[in-house]
């Protein structure tokens, strides 16, 4: 169960992409062995063909975690295959077009879907205008075709099109802090839990910097919570300018946040710290004047099991930054045999 089912359960492309592989391996594997039984030697072909490419995604989205470049080619060759099929069978072959309309919403952008199910469309109508008779029996029928499915094109369109936005929204609301728009904590946790699973599988590096405004608490007791809100997003815009784009930060709650940095080692997590003390201490400001950061950093090594101890790792440094005197960093020494 575990990883197989996490996985399709957080990744909706990716689900969506499985599902559909299951249900046309069900659904065309049948029909591409009846064709091939058959002798009808295109279409058995073009059969397995969409068979194996589902196939070969499907591998390709799952060891690659990419579920962009697998729907893109997916919709062209079910696109591709879906015509040439009616062309072969005529008015029989039509039906899969409403199949298509849905699969290609379903795993590509509204707006590359529309473009990839008109062009079928418009394939098979010209095809129809070309030859008549073969695929259409009328140009009445060939007419009410076109719209019906034109107009399921547009309305799956609309309702992707919705629905995408509505799932971004829903996902920057689920993964953000509101105040300071930094990840949140719940983010924070599936990341770092990312970073161990590529640590240990690919040996990909990675250090982590937690960070803590120095007697936050006067400034909310002496300016008001307003002020403290104001500091915690200039905090959080200091952080944006001088970090870099790979690295991620996550309010991991009140004036204590998490910075992620990806591809780093201990010299390079010593100098992001440093970098981003300074920063703070000469550009953030309260009404009250100067606001500094302490911090404790902890480079993800093999010791590492889980990652509640390496932020705990982190946090005994932030600890023994405060009582150094605050405005200071203290990263954790790596293990003698990782040194
Ligand atoms: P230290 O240098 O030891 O870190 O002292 P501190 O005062 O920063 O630490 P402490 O944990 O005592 O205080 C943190 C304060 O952060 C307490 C709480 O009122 C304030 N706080 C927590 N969340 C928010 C928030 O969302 N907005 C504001 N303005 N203040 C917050
Ligand atoms: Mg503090
Ligand atoms: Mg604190």
């Amino acid at each position: 169960m575990s990883e197989f089912w996490i996985r399709l359960k957080n990744d909706f492309q990716l689900s969506i992409i499985m599902m559909v592989a299951l249900v046309s391996f069900v659904g065309i594997t049948p029909y591409a062995i009846f064709r091939l039984i058959e002798g009808n030697w295109l279409v058995g072909v073009v059969d397995s063909f969409l068979v194996l490419c589902t196939l070969a995604c499907v591998r390709y989205a799952w060891v690659s975690g990419d579920t962009i470049k697998p729907g893109h080619f997916l919709a062209l060759v079910y696109s591709a295959g879906t015509v040439l099929v009616a062309i072969n069978l005529g008015v029989n072959g039509l039906f899969w077009f409403y199949n298509l309309i849905l699969f290609n919403f379903f795993v590509v952008p509204p707006r590359q879907s529309l473009i990839a199910t008109m062009s079928a469309l418009l394939a098979i109508c010209a095809y129809g205008l070309v030859y008549p008779g073969e695929v259409f029996e009328s140009h009445y029928q060939m007419g009410s075709f076109a719209v019906t499915s034109s107009l399921a094109s547009l309305f799956a369109f609309v309702f992707a099109y919705r629905g995408r936005r509505q799932r971004e929204q829903l996902n920057l609301l689920a993964t953000l802090d509101p105040l300071t728009g930094a990840g949140n904590r719940r983010t924070m946790e599936r990341e770092l839990a990312i970073a161990m699973t590529e640590q240990k599988r690919y040996g990909h590096t990675y250090g982590l910097l937690l960070l803590d405004l120095d007697n936050f608490k006067q400034i909310n007791d002496q300016y008001g919570h307003k002020a403290g809100d104001t500091v915690l997003k200039e905090f959080v815009a200091i952080l944006d300018r001088v970090s870099r784009t790979s690295d991620r930060l996550f309010r991991l709650g009140g004036e204590e946040f998490v910075l992620l940095l990806p591809k780093v080692d201990q010299a390079g997590l010593e100098r992001a710290a440093e970098h981003i003390r300074q920063s703070v201490e000469q550009q953030l400001r309260s009404p009250g004047g100067r606001v500094t950061v302490s911090i404790g950093g902890c480079l993800l090594h093999r010791g590492i099991t889980d990652w509640p101890s390496w932020l705990h790792e982190a946090d005994e440094c932030l600890y023994a930054a405060k009582r150094g005197g605050r405005n200071r960093h203290v990263l954790s020494p790596l293990p003698v045999d990782q040194g």
